[in-house]
Order: C-alpha cells, then structure tokens, then sequence
C-alpha cells in the first residue's frame, strides 16, 4: 500500500487541479492520498463524494508561527463539515489576504504596477500565496525564475517578508483536534532547527495537542529518515508520510515516490477512523 499524505493543488500553490491530482496519484500507483493545500479545502469542492480506486484522506497544511520560525502543521483525516475547519480555514484565508495586500503594497513602491491584480491571475479565487507573486515577478521579468523571486524578494529577511497573522500554534492544534484530526508537524527538516531547538518545539507541539511528525518528506537520506523516526519514539508522536507534490516536474518531491516507513514507528493512518 503506498500512502502519500501531503500534496498540494491549484487551490494553494499546486500546479494541478484536483482531479488532475487525483489521475497523477493513481498513475504514480498511490493507494492513499491526503490533498492538503495551504490553509484552505476548496479542493474537495471540485472532488465528487466518492473516488474510485483511489482513498482520499481529509487534509490541509495550515500556517503557524513557533517563536520566531515559520512552521506548518498538516491536519489529516480532518471532518470537512466541521465548524472548527470552517473557523481555521476563514480565519487563515483573512490572515493571507491581509498578507497579500501588504507584499503589493511593497511591489508597487518598488514599480511592480498593479501587483495584486497581476498576481491573483495566477492563484485561485480568494486565495494568493508568495508563489503567486513569484510567478508575476517572473512573467513581468522582475525575477528570473520563482526561486530567484523568492531569493530576491518573497524569502525570510527580504523585502516582501511581512508580519504574518497566521493564528497561533495551540489554536490550530485546537482546531484540528475539535474537527476530528491528527495534528501532524510538517517537513521537520525545513525549518533548519538545531535538533535542540526542534526537540524544544515537539515538546510544545505535543502539550498542545499535536500527535504526529511528518517522518518522511519526500525523496530524503535513510539518516533522515531514522532521526525523524527516533524523535517520534521519543515523544511519543505517530508518523507520517508524504510528498509535498506540487506539480510534475520535481521527482524529487513526485507523488507516491516515498520510502517506507521504518519499523520502530506507528503509522498515523492506523488511527485514521
Ligand atoms: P505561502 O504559504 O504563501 O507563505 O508560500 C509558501 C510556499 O512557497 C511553500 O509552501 C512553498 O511551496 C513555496 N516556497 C517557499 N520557499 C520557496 C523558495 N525558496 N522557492 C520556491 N518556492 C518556495
Ligand atoms: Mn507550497
Ligand atoms: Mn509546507
Ligand atoms: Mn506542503
């Protein structure tokens, strides 16, 4: 059985609608798929209630803050008709537009014209990411690739790099635990923590409420994977698995194309109801 628990489409960031997901997945042979696009559902919207051949897990990557670093925290097997879903979902999608008009407002001084307007043709309605932005950037030759964007103006410590509003850690785990799912910390390895620091956070992470560490994020070194896995053991968290897809072309990050995961670990889609 292969399980692929994060993936994202163009209702965030992703390249591909939600049914174009959905055949990649099959394609790729994955036999579980969680869709958790940024702070939104909206691609169940576009899902018929039933998929054949395919599982689909409930899910959403939400945004967060811990202390000074930019985390993101997947809730999985989530209740879509949930009023705590619907809060965290209105309440992130604000956060982000507020967000959004505050990067245009910094484009425009600096001559990008029209920088919302330019940018929401790239994103989904009622929806813009720092991708969007990057993508504008570069169709206007501002930027030479979204990378470079994000290097010259939308990464940490850059021009467009603007207080954040996101709700706070312990809300969102409150959220994910009121509609009905698993609070699972996010690519672990990106934040670029000393292990100290993330040991330090999965313990806040775990007296809040969250319960599983994304222990494999993609194609990734077995040390990784072993290390993610033994801070699982130690604070008693469930694992998780997943990609990270956002569009065809990254096989390093491809739906599906993940390890196993090791032995010493309990899968969090035993819990799944
Ligand atoms: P946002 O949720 O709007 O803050 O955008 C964050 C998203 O931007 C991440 O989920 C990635 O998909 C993408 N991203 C972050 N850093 C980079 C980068 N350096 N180059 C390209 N994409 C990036
Ligand atoms: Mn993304
Ligand atoms: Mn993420
Ligand atoms: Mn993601």
């Amino acid at each position: 059985m292969i399980f692929d628990l994060h993936s994202h489409t163009t209702r965030s960031d992703g390249l591909l609608a939600p049914r174009e997901l959905l055949n990649r997945a099959l394609e790729q042979g994955v036999d579980v798929l969680a869709i958790t696009d940024h702070d939104t559902v909206d691609a169940y919207r576009d899902l018929p209630a039933a998929v054949q051949r395919i599982a689909l897990v409930a899910g959403v990557e939400f945004s967060t803050r811990w202390e000074h670093t930019g985390i993101h925290v997947l809730a999985l097997d989530i209740d879509l008709a949930s009023a705590a879903i619907d809060a965290a979902v209105r309440f992130q999608t604000a956060a982000r537009l507020t967000r959004a008009r505050r990067i245009a407002e910094i484009l425009e001084k600096m001559g990008v014209e029209d920088a919302l307007a330019g940018t929401s043709g790239y994103a989904a309605d009622g929806y813009i990411g720092r991708p969007h932005f990057a993508r504008h950037l570069v169709a206007i030759g501002r930027a030479s690739s979204v990378q470079d964007a994000f290097k010259r103006f939308l990464g940490d410590g850059k021009s467009c790099d603007v207080k954040q509003h996101w709700a706070e850690l312990p809300q969102i785990v409150r959220w994910i635990c009121e509609g009905g799912g698993i609070a699972v910390l996010a690519h672990p390895l990106k934040y670029k923590l000393t292990r100290t620091k993330l040991k330090r956070l999965l313990s806040h992470f775990v007296e809040v409420g969250g319960q599983g560490l994304e222990v494999i994020s993609g194609q990734q070194e077995a040390q990784h994977t072993a290390a993610m896995a033994q801070l699982c053991e130690q604070h008693g968290l469930l694992a998780s698995a997943g990609s990270d897809f956002h569009g065809p072309g990254k096989p390093w990050a491809e739906l599906g194309a993940i390890g196993a995961l090791p032995d010493n670990v309990t899968p969090v889609w035993e819990r799944f109801s």
